[in-house]
C-alpha cells in the first residue's frame, strides 16, 4: 500500500478534529512544545483516559512547572499527587527520570529515542511518543489505541499478543518525517474517538477506504484476541482506626511490593503489610470492598474500631486526598 494518501487523510481529519488536552499545542502549529510537558502526560496516559489523566497533569504542572522542580520535589508530596492514577512504580520512576534528566542532562530532555530511553523508567513506548510529539523524530509511536487502528487497517489475523511485533512493524510503514508528531497523536486520536474498541464508527473514518478490517464487514473482530485466564481473586481484611477525633490511623506501606511507598489503613492477608490488628478493638465488621489491580482482584473485609500502637494518625479529609483508591473505598466503608 501506498502509505501518502492515507496519511494525508489522516492528517486532514486531525488538523479538523484534534482533541484539545491542555498537553497539546495545536495541529501543524509547528509550536515549541515542553518535552517535560509530554513525558509527564505519556506517563500519566499509560493506564488511564485523558479525561482522567487532565486534572492531575494540571495540578503537576502548577505545583511543578519545570522538570527541576518536580525533581527537586519532596518524595511524599509526589506520591500523595499522585494517589488516584494508579501504577504507583510510574510515580516512583517518574521522580528518578526527573532527577537523571537534573542531575545527568542539565535538565534537558535528551532529544533523541535512544538517549530518551536510557533514562529511568522511560519505556519504548514513552521514548517514542516524546521523540515524536516533543522533538519532531519519525519515531515508530504504538500503544494500544495504534495497535488496534493497524490490527483493523491491516485486518490482521495473527491473535494478540504473538501479533505485537508485526503490528509494530506495520505501523512503521505509515511513519514518515512529515509531522511525525501530529502523525502520533492522529492515530491516537482516532483510536479513541473514531475507532474504538468495541464500537468503530467506520462511517466517521477518514481512513476507511483503505482499511480492509472496514472491507471484511466486522472491524470490530481485530485485534483477534487470545482467551484469557481468569483473573486470580485474593482476599484480606483491613482496619479503619479512629481516635474519636476526626482522625484515622495510617500506616506507610513497605517501599517495594504493591502501591509501594504509598500510604495505607493496616491491613493482613493479601501480600506486603501489617498482619496484625492495630490495637486490641473492639472491631466491628463494616461490610467489604472490592477493587481490581492488574493481576489480581481483591476483597477485603473492613473492621473499624478505636485503633492503639503505632500509627499515623490523619485527619479524615488528609487521609481522604492521600490514600490510593483501594483504601479510600474502605475509609469510605467504614465511616458510611
Ligand atoms: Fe477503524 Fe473502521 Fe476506520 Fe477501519 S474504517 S480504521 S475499523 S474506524
Amino acid at each position: 500500500m501506498d502509505p501518502a494518501p492515507l496519511r494525508r487523510a489522516l492528517l486532514d481529519w486531525y488538523d479538523a478534529h484534534a482533541r484539545t488536552l491542555p498537553w497539546r499545542r495545536a495541529p501543524g502549529s509547528g509550536a515549541a512544545i515542553d518535552p517535560y510537558r509530554v513525558w509527564l502526560s505519556e506517563v500519566m496516559l499509560q493506564q488511564t483516559t485523558t479525561v482522567h489523566a487532565a486534572p492531575y497533569f494540571e495540578a503537576f504542572t502548577r505545583r511543578w512547572p519545570t522538570v527541576a522542580d518536580l525533581a527537586a520535589a519532596d518524595d511524599a508530596d509526589v506520591m500523595s499527587a499522585w494517589a488516584g492514577l494508579g501504577y504507583y512504580a510510574r510515580a516512583r520512576n517518574l521522580l528518578a527520570c526527573a532527577r537523571a534528566v537534573t542531575g545527568g542532562h542539565g535538565g534537558v530532555f535528551p532529544d533523541t529515542e535512544d538517549g530518551l530511553r536510557a533514562l529511568p523508567g522511560l519505556g519504548p513506548y514513552t521514548a517514542a511518543a516524546v521523540a515524536a510529539i516533543a522533538f519532531g523524530r519519525a519515531a515508530n509511536v504504538v500503544d494500544g489505541n495504534v495497535e488496534r487502528v493497524v490490527a483493523r487497517l491491516f485486518a490482521v489475523e495473527t491473535p494478540l499478543p504473538a501479533a505485537r511485533p508485526g503490528l509494530r512493524r506495520l505501523a512503521g510503514t505509515l511513519v514518515a518525517d512529515d509531522r511525525p508528531g501530529d502523525w502520533a497523536q492522529a492515530l491516537m486520536d482516532l483510536g479513541a474517538t473514531v475507532c474504538r474498541p468495541r464500537t468503530p464508527d467506520c462511517r466517521r473514518c477518514p481512513i476507511s477506504a483503505w482499511c480492509a478490517g472496514f472491507a471484511s464487514g466486522a472491524p470490530e473482530r481485530f485485534p483477534v484476541k487470545t482467551v484469557k485466564a481468569a483473573r486470580p481473586e485474593r482476599a484480606g481484611v483491613v482496619w479503619v482506626a479512629l481516635d474519636g477525633r476526626g482522625r484515622v490511623g495510617l500506616t506507610r506501606r513497605p517501599d517495594t511490593g504493591l502501591l509501594g511507598g504509598m500510604p495505607g489503613l493496616p491491613t493482613a492477608g493479601w501480600g506486603a503489610g501489617e498482619d496484625a490488628p492495630p490495637g486490641p478493638g473492639p472491631w466491628q465488621a463494616a461490610g467489604a470492598v472490592t477493587h481490581v489491580f492488574t493481576h489480581f482482584g481483591l476483597t477485603l473485609e473492613v473492621r473499624v474500631g478505636p485503633g492503639a500502637g503505632d500509627l499515623d494518625w490523619t485527619d479524615v479529609d488528609a487521609a481522604r486526598n492521600a490514600l490510593p483508591t483501594v483504601f479510600r473505598k474502605a475509609l469510605e466503608r467504614g465511616l458510611a
